[in-house]
């Protein structure tokens, strides 16, 4: 999420967990067990059953993020196990950091390898990350004016970028919200009710999967993107122009196809039509902003 301060960014993300689905009692267990490593469980309601949200601070050590010390211990990557783990100013955090994090992302454990062996922890978590627009914060902000000049606004924005970047499905810029949107209490729908829709596109994607050894499409592979993510004509040759105009990936492409099967599970059809093509390109705004 790119957005200046104020825009709700921290907001949105906290909700998230809200609207995922229930934890399975396996899932419940893994979290369980993670947690109760680093003594963080109470012993009277002992097993967690609600997906954690971890937002570690933009100091963090590598060990602390992705586990580490002399009897290894889990890092955040690993607490945020089943849930979802926020980088909030991601602009702000160590390079490095951030490429020690792949790994994790990738492979959904973290292996920390000791003279005595090795121990490895898991990791299937949902990044979400948050940063300014610019350093002053307010590129791209209705209220107030950006002081920033291009070249800094380029500089701040390609610490991002890169790998890491072409790692995240979702790009969202997000648009500062005023106190009056904030306080109008008709309007907005209900996590339950995001939480059932979910649910069902859950369900739906265990169904197709259920031959393969996965149970969501954010784990397909190329081939099984070849096989459920077929496009009209229509919907292909946009396809084919964006990823021309905007020079995207092959990885952004993936992500694109991926996205969009996901827009048309929660609308419930079975085809992807046009305009899920067109959001799920929408969401690779920043590959289009900053890397080229
Ligand atoms: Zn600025």
């Amino acid at each position: 999420m790119v957005g200046p301060p104020g825009s709700g960014k921290t907001m949105l993300a906290r909700r998230i967990p809200t609207i995922l689905p229930e934890m399975t009692l396996e899932e419940a267990l893994q979290t369980t067990k993670i947690h109760s490593i680093m003594g963080m469980t109470s012993g009277k309601h002992s097993l967690i059953t609600t997906r954690a949200f971890r937002a570690p601070h933009h100091t963090i050590s590598d060990s602390g993020l992705i586990g580490g010390g002399t009897y290894p211990r889990p890092g955040e990557v690993s607490l945020a196990h089943n849930g979802v783990l926020f980088l909030d100013e991601l602009a702000e955090f160590n390079r490095h950091v951030l490429e020690v994090m792949r790994q994790p992302l990738e492979d959904g454990e973290v292996t920390i390898s000791r003279a005595s062996g090795s121990v490895k922890f898991p990791s299937r978590f949902m990044l979400i990350a948050a940063t300014n627009p610019c350093p002053c914060g307010h590129a791209n902000d209705p209220r107030r004016q950006c002081s920033c000049s291009t070249m800094q606004i380029q500089k701040y924005m390609s610490k991002i970028s890169g790998p890491l970047l072409d790692r995240i499905d979702i790009h969202l810029e997000v648009a500062p919200v005023e106190y009056r949107d904030l306080s109008n209490k008709k309007g907005g729908e209900s996590s339950a009710s995001i939480r059932e829709r979910v649910v069902r596109a859950r369900a739906v994607q265990e169904q197709r999967f259920v031959k393969h050894k996965i149970f969501c499409n954010a784990q397909m592979s190329s081939a099984a993107i070849k096989k459920y993510c077929e496009l009209s004509s229509e919907s292909q040759s946009i396809l084919n122009t964006a990823m021309e105009k905007l020079g995207l990936s092959a990885r952004a492409y993936h992500r694109i196809l991926k996205v969009a099967r996901t827009i048309a599970d929660l609308e419930g059809t079975e085809l992807i039509k046009t305009p899920h093509i067109l959001e799920a390109i929408q969401y690779r705004s920043l590959d289009r902003a900053y890397t080229h």
